[in-house]
């Protein structure tokens, strides 16, 4: 079964939602092409989205001075994090494609989401310092954001009134899941769903499981590599100059982060193949 695991996170609380209906297309799709499949079904499970000292069980290593980080880094080397969170781990290790799907939230993730990043994300076993970004430890993993919003699509477009939807996926997509190695392919986003007639979401549940069949095979979005920057305290861990220099004739910045003081590159986040890079 090589390449050909999944774990699907659903984050939305009703199974008459249109992203518990996106969950089972995903679910059902991917099982008809041979994978095996795993289901994180946050609210079913009541998973508890919040960072504590009960993550960690046995003596903190400073207890007067407890700090997240490090404590779940030891604990997570010593086997010592919540069973919880370690079943959730156990799950990210031997999937090959994770799908994330939710309801776009306050211009970001639900809570619930988050908070599932925030305690299952833990250091050591999902980044550190040394290891991030396209050498994190997920860098042989793909992943997919899957969410609805409220707003319509030309809301998100770069004149629109909620704002550019490329700015919206740079915190998770770069921030959270490319940190930890991930590559990205494109969002599957269902725009103004409430507002969809009821065909029109037959056809999205359709073509996204039709996506779903050959979704191994898309190019993922680009990001700056970490060799294009000066990986030290003392370079400040900035892009090299030669890089900037390549990219100078460019009316476009390199990406949304790295956009240099220039235009954004159109649909950096949203298309595998429109960037600078
Ligand atoms: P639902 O309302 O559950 O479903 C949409 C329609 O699909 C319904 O008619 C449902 O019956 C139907 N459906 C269900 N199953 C199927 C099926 N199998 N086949 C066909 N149709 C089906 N929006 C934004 O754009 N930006 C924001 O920042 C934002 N912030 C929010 C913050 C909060 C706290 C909340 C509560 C909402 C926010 N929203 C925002 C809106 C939110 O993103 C939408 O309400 C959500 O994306 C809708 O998804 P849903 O699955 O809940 O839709």
């Amino acid at each position: 079964m090589l390449g050909k695991r999944a774990l699907v996170v659903l984050a939305h609380p009703e199974k008459t939602s249109f992203n518990y209906a996106m969950k089972e297309a995903a679910v059902e799709a991917l099982k008809k092409n041979g994978w095996e499949v795993t289901v994180s079904d946050l609210y079913a499970m009541k998973f508890n989205p919040l960072v504590s000292r009960d993550d960690i069980t046995g003596d903190a290593k400073d207890p007067e001075n407890f700090k997240y980080g490090p404590e779940s880094m030891n604990a997570w080397k010593e086997g010592r994090l919540s069973k919880d969170i370690v079943t959730e781990q156990k799950k990210l290790e031997s999937a090959d494609l994770v799908i994330f799907q939710f309801p776009m939230f306050w211009f970001g993730l639900p809570a619930m989401l988050k908070g599932w990043f925030d305690r299952v994300l833990t250091q050591g076993f999902a980044y550190t310092f040394s290891s991030m970004f396209d050498n994190g430890p997920f860098k042989n993993k793909k992943a997919v954001l899957s969410f609805t919003t409220g707003g319509l699509q030309s809301m998100y477009s770069p004149v629109g009134i909620n704002g550019d939807i490329n700015v919206l996926l740079w915190p998770i997509q770069r921030g959270i899941l490319n940190f930890c190695g991930f590559q990205l392919l494109e969002p599957q986003i269902s725009y103004s769903i409430t507002h969809t007639p009821p065909e029109k979401r037959n056809l999205i549940l359709e073509a996204w499981q039709a996506r779903l069949e050959k979704i191994m095979e898309e190019n993922t979005i680009k990001f700056a590599a970490n060799e294009d920057f000066d990986l030290s305290f003392a370079g400040g861990f900035v892009l090299k100059k030669e890089v900037l220099e390549n990219n100078s004739n460019n009316k476009y910045g390199l990406t949304v982060g790295q956009h240099e003081g220039k235009a954004l590159p159109p649909d950096n986040q949203v298309k595998a193949d429109c960037t600078s890079l």
